[in-house]
């Protein structure tokens, strides 16, 4: 009998909970034709009076979305120097054709590189052309084969300023950014006119503009010619400040500044060259990439904030290493790419730093027969495959070493 009592209430209060939810049901349909003519606010301030006389629904209306900011993202890759050692050329030479070979040496790191959007390196020596010799240390001249071989690897942006851009003088100058030019490669820090250095240089990439600047510390005592300084950027932090001011002015979302600067085989900075770089990033740059001590040098991460207050991520490498050379011994064998990830905002048109990734690479150096050559390997990824057949037990029980050594140093002011 109990059951029947208890029965009665449930058929109607289960009636009762059918009737709310076909009411809440028309409430809903209600409302969404009509969203067209309510605005967003009136849609948010309608939900919590209905949910203060009603139970939850059974599917939840879902919350009104707010904007999502659109993101784009881009990688910058950076390499320390490229020399042209003489000793670098009769392995790269064919007889037979008169033509050089230098793609060897970018074989084993292409696939690296070509993950960069922005691919930048310091070219440490005029391509001037077979006139002018082919010349190593202390006056060098590399043939032009180089920079083909450079476009092949993937790069798209040389700093030219460094104190080897007069070697040639004006002349080896100029004819190397011709033949840059020539291969569609962006030279940075020289210019042929005044109205070229002027000109400002944004790159860009996936919808991000990128700024570049470059300037070198000097020209190993060869004098500017007087009237042109537009040749070589040199370093001078007012007018690096105040070109740095311009890109952002003229819609650069973020700055590279190349920096050829420092102490010759230094394994840490100099006082100066944090005092300029931490100057150049409270500036505004974003990425400082430097060159010059032929070793590689610690990096710094600057967390601040940019004049509007945003949060900021900032890089300053010190010095990446010879990415190319013959210099051996005291770890001047070694370079360094940087891979780091760019992520704007699109909405808010806010661009930032994001994954920093140091890749330290080895010059092996081997001789098949009466000259040397030479690879750029990616030390991490040669030791992990161990497979290589140009490389003894004895390799890489160095490279495994020297590997550790050049990560301690690396992180050493993160
Ligand atoms: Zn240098």
């Amino acid at each position: 009998m109990r059951r029947k009592i208890v029965l009665i209430p449930t058929v109607i209060l289960l009636s009762l909970i059918a009737i709310m939810i076909l009411f809440l049901f028309a409430q809903t349909i209600w409302d969404k034709s009509g969203a067209n003519s309510l605005g967003q606010h009136d849609l948010i301030s309608a939900a919590p009076s209905e949910a203060a006389v009603t139970p939850p629904p059974p599917s939840p209306t879902p919350e009104p979305t707010p904007v999502e900011p659109v993101f784009t993202e881009a990688v910058w890759v950076g390499v320390g120097d490229i020399m042209s050692h003489s000793p670098q050329l009769p392995g790269a030479y064919d007889a037979n054709t008169g033509v050089y070979d230098f793609n060897p040496f970018f074989e084993e790191v292409k696939d690296i590189l070509g993950q960069g959007d922005w691919i930048m390196a310091n070219l440490e020596t005029p391509i001037g052309g077979a006139n002018f010799g082919y010349t190593g240390y202390p006056s060098f001249n590399a043939p032009f084969e180089l920079a083909e071989a450079l476009k092949n690897a993937g790069f798209n942006l040389l700093s030219t300023a460094n104190n080897h851009s007069l070697d040639k003088g004006e002349r080896g100058l100029l004819k190397t950014l011709e033949h840059l030019k020539e291969l569609d490669l962006q030279a940075i820090g020289t210019a042929s006119s005044q109205e070229e250095a002027d000109a400002l240089i944004i790159a860009e990439q996936h919808g991000i503009r990128m700024g570049l600047l470059a300037y070198t510390y000097g020209t190993n005592g060869i004098p500017i010619p007087t009237g042109k300084p537009y040749l070589v950027n040199l370093i001078d932090e007012e007018k690096i400040r105040a070109d740095i001011a311009r890109l952002k002015q003229n819609g650069a979302d973020l700055v590279t500044v190349a920096l050829h600067f420092g102490n010759e085989y230094q394994t840490t900075p100099s006082e100066s060259q944090k005092t300029l770089a931490r100057a150049l990033v409270a500036a505004g740059a974003d990425i400082i990439a430097g060159s010059h001590p032929h070793v590689i040098q610690p990096y710094e991460v600057i967390e601040g904030y940019d004049d509007m207050g945003n949060e900021k991520r900032s890089l300053i490498i010190y010095s990446m290493g010879n990415f190319i050379s013959n210099q051996r011994g005291d770890s001047k064998d070694y370079g360094v790419i940087f891979k780091v990830g760019v992520r704007k905002n699109v909405t808010e048109n806010l661009t930032t730093l994001t994954d920093i990734e140091a890749i330290p690479t080895w010059v092996h150096r081997y001789k098949p027969d009466r000259s040397f050559r030479y690879r750029i390997l990616p030390v991490e990824e040669t030791l992990a495959a161990k497979d290589d057949s140009l490389l003894k037990a004895g390799d890489y029980h160095q490279l495994q070493k020297d590997f550790d050594m050049l990560i301690q140093r690396l992180d050493s002011m993160k």
